[in-house]
């Protein structure tokens, strides 16, 4: 489905359009400075606080444009460290947006790393046979501005909670593409909506904290090298081998390993930055230690990082996670291997993963 709004957000725009878009009114250039300014740095709610504008461009704004093109539904606290907002769109769809507060050692919570985990589809197409955004299947892609959007609600939410901070001060650390949706599906308004975080006249966010994740898009990946934004880059692999990987992800019939690998080697070639392989661990599905051999193997070839994630229950799907002695013997093998790994163990990263099940939860309620 292609989705157009009623009026444009002015988030999906950067100063040299918006600067076109105020231009047939008789508003000179160096307006959109200003409103940019608005949008980013103080992130305002609502028009009424965009008080240096004048009166008639105001007007002229609100007539023709909005300001955010979703709102918070709901916002719900998923565990001791994580929350998990659901935005709706005008057509009434909806997105998860996750906040989670990893703790760090030795300081109270206050100070702790803050991650948000972004959606960039209503649903998703690729089908993977172990997670909740596949199940409902592909609705439609976000906007820029939706994406855009969900970063500048949770950093709000986030200043409201936290009135002494200063005021550019945006309060989180990371931003990761593992929401709802594949992002390289929806590339260029990914891209552009990474630019507006990016960008110095925008939410000035540094790029090496942005990671997208992708189920191995091939030909997205190979153009992905060639942007000049240096973000991260993290593979769901999840299968060690073309047999099990097809198992579960369906791409990999289109795009299997001896494909994908050198797309992704292309890519930090490029970039100079680590890669992360995600590795998604599944009782009798891809625990076993040949399958670690084999994503050492991998790991090694590509100089990556590792990242295993005991696998998180979804209502109707019968996989589990395998236990912790299982899960501890997959990771000796990558130990033993010298590769740079971690297993993510606090309860509340559950939900990160789990992105999907509320919204999910609640179309069912809606139907
Ligand atoms: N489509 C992209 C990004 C969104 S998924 C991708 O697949 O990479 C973000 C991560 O969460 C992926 O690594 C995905 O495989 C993982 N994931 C999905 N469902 C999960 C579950 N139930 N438990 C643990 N990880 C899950
Ligand atoms: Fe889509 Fe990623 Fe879920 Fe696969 S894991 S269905 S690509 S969101």
């Amino acid at each position: 489905m292609r989705f157009t709004p009623e009026k444009p957000s002015l988030y999906g725009m950067n100063p040299e359009e918006l600067a076109d878009f105020i231009e047939p009114g008789g508003f000179p250039a160096f307006r959109a400075k200003q409103i940019t300014d608005w949008l980013y740095r103080k992130r305002v709610a609502g028009w009424e606080e965009m008080s240096n504008l004048p009166k008639d461009l105001n007007e002229w704004l609100r007539e023709r444009s909005c300001l955010s093109p979703n709102s918070v539904l709901m916002v719900r606290k998923a565990s001791d460290i994580t929350e998990k907002l659901l935005l709706q769109g005008e057509d009434q769809s909806l997105v998860e947006t996750v906040l989670i507060r990893y703790p760090q050692r030795g300081v109270g919570t206050d100070s702790s790393r803050k991650t948000i985990c972004v959606s960039s589809q209503v649903g998703c197409a690729y089908g993977c046979k172990f997670c909740a955004s596949g199940l409902a299947g592909w609705k439609r892609d976000l906007t820029a501005a939706e994406i855009i959007s969900q970063f500048i609600h949770v950093a709000r939410m986030e200043e409201e909670r936290d009135r002494d901070r200063p005021e550019n001060r945006v309060p989180l650390d990371n931003i990761v593409f593992m929401g709802m949706g594949e992002p390289l599906a929806n590339y260029d308004n990914v891209i552009r909506a990474i630019r507006t975080l990016n960008a110095e006249w925008g939410l000035h966010f540094g790029a090496r904290r942005i990671t997208l994740s992708t189920s191995g898009l091939v030909p997205q990946i190979r153009k992905l090298a060639e942007e000049p934004i240096q973000f991260r880059l993290a593979l769901s692999l999840h299968g060690a081998t073309n047999e099990v990987r097809q198992q579960i992800m369906p791409i990999n019939k289109r795009y299997p390993l001896e494909e994908l690998i050198p797309a992704v080697a292309a890519f930090s070639e490029k970039h100079g930055r680590m890669l992360t392989l995600e590795f998604i661990l599944i009782e009798d599905v891809n625990d076993s230690f040949e399958q670690a051999r084999k994503l050492a193997e991998i790991a090694g070839s590509l100089h990556a990082h590792v990242n295993i994630i005991p696998y998180n229950t979804v209502e109707g799907l019968p996989w589990k996670r395998p236990n912790i002695k299982r899960q501890t013997a997959f990771a000796n093998i990558l130990r033993q291997a010298r590769i740079s790994h971690t297993v993510r163990k606090e309860k509340g990263h559950d939900i990160e993963a789990a992105c999907g099940q509320l919204r999910l939860q609640v179309e069912r309620e809606r139907a």
